[in-house]
């Protein structure tokens, strides 16, 4: 089977299965041969490397993922899928499904585990909008992160991804995913490319590992959400809520930042140096 992400293709797979679009799985499956090849043509190539793609449905992108990576591992909760994707796939060896939730799997493990075997390891993902802020959170509390993630996000979301400080968009994940990750909006994708059409619009975002020295990434996250709290409240108030007004001022005085400064003020390079007072000095709050 070749083209499996054309409209026709797509939908007589679905008629040799029997098959319909399941919604509370958000399967909107990508029904375009340009737009495939364009989040394709985005992704940075490497001669040495590994694609964990996440939802790959009927294997619309696994097909073209197959011809630029060493080998892709699919992992899909839908049983359904994974039984079209072993026939479609059956005769290629540089490809493996797992049938699971992608919440479940331990990517720790996954990553270094495939890290001993490849150079590079990549994360690809079209996936129901419902989780991507639950997977992108455990991505970036990785030790071993992901050298690249092209995931699909609905454009509102993309753009929180992306965004400046002092902006409107400037959120914790904007902090998380910029601590950990070079972030480029690559390209807004129409809704009318994708079977069924939602009623969004899409976004690719292209995520590059950056080797920010950060030990306990988890804890990282939890800091940075602590200090958005209340957006419209000062970085003070939101960290007294955990902190003694003593310790909250000299954290924020030993890393340089004025006690009234508001959450979406600090770019990423404050909230790295106010973490790490914090970390050196937790002990004593
Ligand atoms: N990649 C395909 C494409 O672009 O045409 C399908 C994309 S569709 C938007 C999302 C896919 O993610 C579906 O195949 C769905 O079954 C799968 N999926 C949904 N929730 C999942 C989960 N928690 N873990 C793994 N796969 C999931």
């Amino acid at each position: 089977m070749e083209n499996i992400g054309s409209l026709q293709t797509t939908k007589a797979i679905l008629d040799k299965y029997k098959l319909s679009a399941k919604i509370s799985l958000g399967q909107n499956f990508l029904v375009d041969l340009k737009v495939i090849d364009k989040i394709i043509d985005h992704v940075d190539k490497s001669d040495d490397c590994v694609i964990v793609e996440v939802g790959p449905g009927l294997g619309a992108l696994t097909e073209k993922l197959l011809t630029i990576s060493k080998k892709v591992i699919a992992i899909e909760i839908d049983k359904n899928m994974v039984e079209v994707m072993e026939d479609n796939f059956k005769d290629k060896e540089n490809f493996e499904i797992i049938h699971e939730d992608i919440l479940k799997v331990d990517l720790q493990k996954l990553v270094t585990d495939l890290r001993k075997e490849y150079k590079d390891v990549y994360l690809v993902a079209n996936l129901p909008y419902y989780i991507t802020s639950d997977i992108l959170l455990s991505v970036f509390a990785l030790d071993d992160p992901f050298d690249q993630v092209m995931i699909m996000v609905q454009a509102e979301f993309g753009q929180r991804l992306v965004s400046a400080h002092n902006t409107k968009d400037y959120r914790p994940v904007t902090v998380i995913a910029k601590t950990f990750y070079k972030c480029n909006l690559s390209f807004n994708v129409s809704k009318n490319v994708f079977l069924p059409k939602p009623n969004i619009t899409s976004a690719i975002v292209k995520l590059v590992r950056k080797d920010t020295k950060i030990e306990d990434k988890a804890d990282y996250i939890k800091f940075v959400q602590l200090c958005f709290t209340q957006k419209r409240k000062t970085l003070f108030n939101n960290l007294r809520t955990e902190f003694s007004n003593e310790f909250t001022t000299s954290l924020l005085e030993s890393a340089k930042i004025p006690l009234n400064s508001r959450p979406a003020q600090l770019d990423i390079n404050d909230y790295i140096r106010l973490y790490g007072v914090y970390d050196e000095t937790k002990i004593l709050c």
